[in-house]
């Protein structure tokens, strides 16, 4: 099969056609697919707004605008990749665990095909199950988690599957190594003084939002690349890492984040990491006037697309 890559815009401009991200075919056949945008429209794990169920659809809509070549990595989508949109996996919307089971099924075949996932959220309960089908092909993995929160409290309302709790039950389940892991971007007001403090007796390095802003983006790269190392890693992008400012639509919103600039230059830093996948979560629309949050995930996804190209020394 020949390689999928966008639709020529100068053939068929860009508002014309189905939406798909990017303007990449829709195709879940993934034979000979290198990467693939996966859509989990799922938001009952939200302790606070909800919304992020609309969250693929308004990232494909903002997608359209994204060209091939990545001047920043020096990276041409078209020239060394084979992409497709893969569509939404099933979820059962009010009912967590039977989505996380269709979650995981679901992502299990991308996996299983060797397509390396982007996917879509959601908030961000379900980067739980896309861990517990990683695990099964890849076995523990490393985590790089960006977020203004840890999302390792242990339960909410009394109960432990929500989009504040999956980082410490991928720990008790064995799917992350907490000690290869980082989570950066951590600011904001707690419940307690300790509660960061749990995080790291999970095991995982913190760098928070503060530190970042003092000593600038190229240490915070220095530190994750340090940690990381050569482990097979996934990357969880919660869109309130970002100033609310800059991305108002999210699920959690604290004021004091990074710029949409200086969470792009991050990403741009870790060319070469050997990822095995990668989210953008809590994207709602609802709370998206201007549509200035899906945009900035659209680019976050487009930046995890060229890191799956870096390194690929052949064209098609
Ligand atoms: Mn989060
Ligand atoms: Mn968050």
């Amino acid at each position: 099969m020949s390689p999928l890559k966008p639709q020529d815009s100068q053939a068929v401009p860009r508002f014309c056609g189905i939406r798909t991200f990017m303007r990449l075919p829709h195709t879940t056949d993934l034979k000979g697919v290198d990467a693939a945008l996966v859509g989990v429209p799922f938001d009952t794990g939200s302790t606070f707004r909800v919304g992020a169920r609309f969250g693929p659809a308004a990232i494909r809509d903002a997608s359209i605008l994204l060209r091939p070549y990545n001047p920043s990595l020096d990276v041409d989508l078209s020239q060394l990749c084979s992409i497709c949109d893969y569509g939404d996996l099933d979820v059962v919307p009010g009912f967590t665990e039977d989505s996380y089971s269709l979650i995981a099924a679901g992502l299990g075949k991308v996996l299983d095909a060797g397509a390396v996932p982007v996917l879509l959220g959601g908030d961000h309960s379900v980067t739980l199950p896309e861990l517990r089908a990683l695990h099964r092909i890849h076995g523990k993995v490393a985590l790089l988690h960006l977020d203004a929160h840890s999302d390792t409290w242990d339960q909410y309302f009394g109960h432990p599957y929500t989009h504040g709790t999956p980082f410490r039950r991928a720990v008790e389940e064995g799917l992350v190594n907490p000690f290869g892991s980082v989570q950066a971007g951590l600011r904001g007001p707690l419940y307690g003084k300790n509660d960061l403090q749990e995080a790291r007796d999970l095991g995982y390095t913190l760098v928070t939002c503060r530190e970042m802003q003092e000593k600038g983006i190229p240490w915070t790269v220095q530190v994750i690349r340090e940690k990381i190392g050569t482990q097979k890693v996934f990357c969880s992008f919660d869109l309130d890492v970002v100033d609310p400012a800059y991305a108002p639509g999210t699920s959690v919103p604290e004021p004091g984040g990074l710029s949409s600039g200086e969470a792009l230059e991050l990403i741009r830093g870790f060319g070469g990491l050997n990822f095995v996948g990668f989210d953008v979560v809590e994207c709602l629309p609802p709370y998206d006037p201007t549509g200035i949050t899906s945009l900035l995930a659209a680019h976050v996804a487009y930046e995890f697309l060229s890191l799956t190209a870096v390194g690929r020394g052949e064209s098609f």
